[in-house]
């Protein structure tokens, strides 16, 4: 269907000027997205590598769209199942990932005969039109990928309609918890299908017996890809006494030397500005409350000299489970440290959340392995692993961390439905 590299390549092969404009065109207007939420531009192309990936996977998910034979209980009788499209899909991504957030949706529901309309976020809206326009490209016919952006004054007004039109049959949202809370609400006038991908609250626990410097690694990646503005990025780290103090000083060291904040279209930044004030002064708020009860600044823990909305990476120690950046998810590049004694009290903590989306956790004990990630209450857990995303897997959360799942071979479920047919007097 649609590659990965048409925008790269600005039409390379092209046959003639107007083709290759359009191109050219597509992929400036979707650098403007990743330049208004501030990815550094390898990881907006990295994005846009994941974001083809679902259109190729449900492309061919598409052909496996298996009913069902039942041995009937009566002579008479045959019993079939049947998978058809939900019907009208409308779509509500978020401005983190502009362009991979709504393929994960519009890739399934296309493949299981869906239409959409995609409500892009209001700071990222540009996306969803290039995408529209590749839409177009790859011959899909006129009104079945179908965008409405709109100001962040409209969005309750359009997000109501969206969910109480009896003629969408489902919704398929990705954002905060709250704003899934409202939707369901309005969801539920007609008995919508739904699909919620909401907040994280992810616990990253290094045990004793782990691989200090690959939990270094993966505690990086987890924490501050996209500048620690990701729903499965780490948001509280969990460390054993006994590996402790080695575990904190190697991660101050790593996030000083690998992490660079700066212009994302410089090679070398890794760390973008987050996505508003808003965002930066919560990430503010989280570090003065945990400071004022005694937790400890190792690295970072204010605004960038670059100023405007970038922040340093920051690592805090000596943090409790009284201090809010443990209790509620942060969205930006803080990661606090609590110390724990015993395997029982880390699960405790990491399970006394009411959101389970991801979790992490560094172990090399195999007997632990296994009883860890059966009890961590979460949708996915990297062991040894710190970011696990992948087309061919499930992505999806527990408790209020939504409802259903997205890519892999369940994600087109969310757009099916089955239908049961008895044929009798046979
Ligand atoms: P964030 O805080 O990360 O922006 P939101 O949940 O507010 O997360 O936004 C995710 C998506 O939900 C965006 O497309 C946004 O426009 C949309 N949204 C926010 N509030 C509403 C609402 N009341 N009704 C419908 N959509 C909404």
């Amino acid at each position: 269907m649609v590659r990965a590299d048409d925008g790269e390549q600005g039409g390379a092969g092209a046959d003639h000027h107007g083709r290759e404009r359009r191109y050219e065109s597509r992929h400036r207007i979707q650098m403007i997205d990743y330049t208004m939420m501030g990815k550094p531009l390898k990881e907006a192309q990295g994005e846009i590598v994941y974001s083809a990936s679902f259109l190729e996977w449900f492309a061919e998910e598409a052909r496996r769209i298996y009913g069902d034979v039942i041995p009937a209980s009566a002579k008479d009788r045959r019993v079939l199942v049947l998978k058809q499209p939900v019907g009208v899909a409308a779509i509500i991504t978020p401005w983190n990932f502009p362009s991979a957030m709504i393929t994960r949706k519009v890739g399934a529901a296309l493949a299981a005969g869906c239409t959409v309309v995609v409500k892009p976020a209001e700071d990222t809206p540009l996306s969803a039109l290039a995408l529209g326009e590749l839409a177009n490209q790859a011959g899909i016919p006129a009104g079945v990928y179908n965008v409405v952006p709109c100001s962040r004054q409209q969005t309750a007004a359009v997000g109501e309609v969206l969910c109480t039109d009896p003629l969408v049959s489902k919704i398929s949202f990705t954002g905060s918890t709250a704003t899934g809370k409202i939707l369901l609400k309005h969801a539920a006038g007609t008995v919508k299908r739904v699909s919620m991908e909401l907040g994280g609250h992810a616990p990253f626990i290094v045990f004793d017996s782990a691989d200090v410097d690959r939990a270094v690694a993966g505690a990086l990646a987890s924490k501050y890809r996209n500048s620690g503005q990701t729903c499965v990025c780490t948001n509280r780290f969990l460390v054993q006494k006994g590996i402790h103090d080695e575990f904190v000083e190697k991660f101050a060291k790593a996030i000083k030397k690998e992490l660079h904040v700066g212009n994302g279209f410089d090679a070398k930044t890794t760390q973008g500005p987050l996505i508003n004030e808003k965002a930066v002064e919560k990430v503010e708020k989280h570090i003065k409350d945990a400071v004022s009860q005694g937790a400890s600044i190792v690295t970072g823990g204010k605004r960038h000299s670059l100023g405007k909305n970038f922040f340093e990476p920051t690592l805090l120690s000596n943090v409790t489970t009284k201090m809010l950046c443990t209790q509620e998810e942060t969205f930006g590049p803080l990661a606090p440290v609590i110390k724990f004694e015993t395997e029982a009290e880390a699960v405790a903590i990491a399970n006394a959340a009411n959101v389970g989306l991801a979790g992490y956790f560094y172990s090399q004990d195999p007997a632990q392995i296994w009883r860890v990630a059966e009890q961590l209450e979460v949708g996915m857990v990297g062991v040894n692993e710190g970011i696990i995303s992948s087309v061919e897997c499930p992505f999806g959360g527990v408790k209020e961390s939504g409802l259903g799942r997205e890519g892999s071979k369940y994600g087109i479920d969310e757009y099916l439905e089955i239908k049961y047919v008895c044929i009798g007097g046979l």
